[in-house]
């Protein structure tokens, strides 16, 4: 028997959007748990250089265009634009249904740096290249793993399934 989720009232448009019983989680390193937990506090963390200013992806010991060292994780506005874009159709994760969409995201921030993550909040087959999406984070423990093993999964919505509420900017 399945329990049936409570879905959130769907805008025009958008599709609701549910939580898997199972995501593949990554293994944060140093420089990654930045990015990784950052959500706690609703924030995509992208090391930033303080020597020419911006941002890079993934997080590392120096920045690749200028070399220098001072780097460090700084929160972007969490907008970005989907710039590729497949829809899975494969169970390739037990637990986690398809069809979803595996898009590649450009932060509005700095184009350059591109994530790949999922779309939600909209149909598999509706998300376009040139959408424009915006983070939320989704929390998971690993399988074993205590409080301290959290992390928050950056996964992206478009911007209009949010509620519009940004009126606080
Ligand atoms: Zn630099």
């Amino acid at each position: 028997m399945k329990e049936t989720a409570q879905a959130a009232p769907a805008l025009a448009g958008a599709a609701a959007y549910t939580r898997p019983a199972a995501r593949l989680l990554p293994s944060p390193t140093p420089e990654s748990r930045a990015f990784w937990t950052g959500g706690r506090d609703g924030k995509l963390l992208i090391y930033r250089c303080r020597g020419c200013g911006h941002f890079l992806h993934p997080p590392g010991p120096a920045c690749w265009r200028c070399r220098s060292t001072d780097v460090g994780p700084e929160a972007v506005s969490g907008r970005a634009t989907v710039a590729a874009v497949t829809v899975n159709r494969q169970p390739w994760v037990p637990g986690l249904p398809p069809p979803y969409a595996v898009a590649m995201v450009e932060l509005a921030d700095e184009p350059d740096v591109r994530l790949v993550t999922n779309v939600v909040g909209v149909a598999p087959e509706e998300v376009r290249v040139g959408m424009e999406v915006e983070v939320f984070f989704e929390p998971w423990t690993p399988e074993g793993g205590s409080a301290d093993d959290r992390i928050w999964l950056p996964l992206f919505r478009p911007v209009a399934a949010a509620g519009g509420t940004d009126g606080a900017w």
